[in-house]
């Protein structure tokens, strides 16, 4: 006894894909030039928009983060709306810009 359990246990721990789970966006930040990859989680980082929110046609998640690199203390803000597969509606970005 105790092997069912614990395996349903696991099955509860375990994320069922890892493979998906960021959305990675890559930045150079405006004063030093650093190209930063950022890896946002879809979990923790982006939120589902619901009605009544201010958003672009379509959008149904947002991500908002702030970005700090390694070589200076300039912060980059972005803010990027999802539509409903993670594809990207519409992105703001304030202290540096998108590599892509
Ligand atoms: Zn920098």
């Amino acid at each position: 006894m105790g092997g069912f359990l614990d395996n349903l246990k696991k099955m509860f721990i375990m994320p069922a894909d890892s493979g998906s789970k960021f959305i990675t966006f890559n930045i150079i930040c405006k004063r030093c030039k650093e190209e930063i990859i950022v890896k946002a989680s879809k979990t923790s980082d982006i939120s589902k928009l619901y009605e009544g929110d201010e958003a672009p046609g379509g959008a149904e998640y947002l991500l908002r983060k702030e970005i700090l690199g390694n070589k200076c203390n300039n912060l980059v803000h972005i803010t990027v709306y999802f539509g409903s597969g993670y594809n990207v509606i519409s992105r703001e970005i304030s202290g540096g810009k998108f590599a892509d």
